[in-house]
């Protein structure tokens, strides 16, 4: 007779400061795409419930925005609150930081984590970029320092991967298991994320402006999906690109509307591998003047989180 193992089941916050390597790093461990990434900081706005079913083990991460030193637009505030709440209601932390790298933000985002009371794996990113592996260790001892002297943190474990590469992404996947606590699955084996079709539309589209125009935009540009419909073997979507001022509307559209058909082919071509089906999308252009400085206005567009 075989012993029926028990059923594990838990939250799992990724944190670390912008451009640290969160979104690649759920896309990895998910095995497909569900968080935007790009060079650019600030790319994530929104909780993403990235769910993946492992034999017994359901893991529920979230994408957390990064938490940024400058507070200065209510945009910042808005997603610095985002950031804060997360790790109060998950069951294990995975603290991300770059290698050979020390920032006043990973200072900032381990100042937010100590004090939470939960295990946390300490994930160090970019190991591919080291080209000399012994700067690695005196780098893991000072990490290490820096960790022991934080009241109340609670190390379990400081792992090198490579989100990029995907390397040792099993064993941190295996460590992340071991802290879950026991519990029924909460979502079916098969899905990937809490978060409608719609959303993830809206997600890809935002991604392909901000690829393309993240020099140019100051924000990238809110995205609002107007219609989502199947139709036979066609999904049809339209979604309108908000930006902030005239000026941000031309260089969106491009010289003869090139850009926006660019952005449009992109986008279209990624929701077609990710639906598996024919999508047909249609992408407009208006300006919503000051919107990144209006609280109300994040709100609605959903740029806060449960309020
Ligand atoms: P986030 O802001 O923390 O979500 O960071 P992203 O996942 O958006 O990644 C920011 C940038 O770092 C992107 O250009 C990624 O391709 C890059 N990046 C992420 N992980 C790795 C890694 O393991 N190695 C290298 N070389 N680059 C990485
Ligand atoms: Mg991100």
């Amino acid at each position: 007779m075989t012993k029926q193992k028990e059923q594990r089941c838990g939250y799992v916050a990724l944190v670390g400061r912008p451009n640290v390597g969160k979104s690649t790093l759920l896309n990895h461990l998910l095995g497909q795409k569900l968080s935007i990434t790009s060079r650019k900081p600030q790319t994530t706005r929104h909780r993403i419930l990235g769910i993946k079913t492992e034999g017994d083990a359901q893991l529920l991460y979230v994408d957390t925005p990064g938490i940024h030193a400058d507070q200065a637009r209510a945009l910042n505030r808005a997603m610095n609150r985002t950031a804060g709440t997360v790790v109060r209601d998950v069951d294990v932390i995975v603290f991300l930081v770059e290698a050979l790298r020390w920032t006043v933000e990973d200072e900032l985002v381990l100042s937010r984590i100590a004090g939470a009371g939960l295990p946390v794996i300490v994930a160090i990113n970019k190991v591919d970029q080291i080209d000399d592996r012994d700067t690695l260790l005196p780098y893991l001892d000072q990490l290490a320092a820096t960790l022991r002297a934080e009241q109340g943190l609670q190390v379990r474990e400081l792992v090198p991967v490579s989100a990029l590469q995907g390397a040792n992404l099993s064993r941190l996947e295996s460590l992340i298991v071991d802290l879950l606590p026991a519990g029924v699955h909460l979502f079916p084996e098969d899905q990937v994320t809490d978060r409608s079709m719609r959303f993830v539309a809206a997600e890809m589209v935002r991604e392909k402006i901000t690829r393309q125009l993240g020099q140019e935009l100051p924000y990238s540009a809110a995205v609002e999906i107007e219609s989502f419909a199947q139709d036979g073997e066609v999904c049809h979507i339209d979604a309108v690109i908000l930006v902030e001022r005239g000026g941000q509307k031309a260089i969106v559209i491009g010289k003869g509307g090139e850009r926006i058909k660019k952005i449009g082919v992109e986008a279209r071509q990624e929701l077609e591998r990710l639906l598996g089906g024919k999508v047909m999308l249609k992408l407009w252009v208006k300006v919503r003047s000051g919107w990144a400085d209006d609280e109300r206005a994040l709100r609605s567009l959903g740029v806060i989180d449960g309020e």
